[in-house]
């Protein structure tokens, strides 16, 4: 079940929610840390469905609203951010490599 939203597209959809890129299609379906993405949610006021779903975020999107680049911290440990994952984009492939120090 898709829910319409105000500024066009759904919640449960892999468009971004910012640009309208669907991230599926660009490889950025990532996991990020509960915190980090609750965050950027609550900071921008981001609607949210019944469910406290968000929906999705393109990489240069959520950095944007972040304020930051994103590393490998910021990513949780799952298979989805293996970072030698091969379906990833260039972009998030660099990000879940991104440990600096
Ligand atoms: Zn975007």
């Amino acid at each position: 079940m898709k829910r319409k939203l105000p500024g066009g597209g759904s919640i449960r959809c892999f468009d971004c929610r910012k640009c309208g890129v669907n991230t599926s299609e660009i490889g950025e379906y990532y996991g990020l840390r509960t915190e980090l993405w609750q965050g950027v949610v609550d900071c921008w006021k981001m609607q949210t469905d019944e469910f406290g779903q968000a929906g999705m975020l393109c990489i240069h999107c959520f950095e944007n609203l972040l304020g930051r680049t994103l590393t490998a911290e910021d990513f949780v440990d799952c298979p989805l951010n293996d970072e030698n994952r091969i379906s990833g984009s260039p972009l998030l492939q660099q990000r879940l490599k991104n440990r600096p120090g």
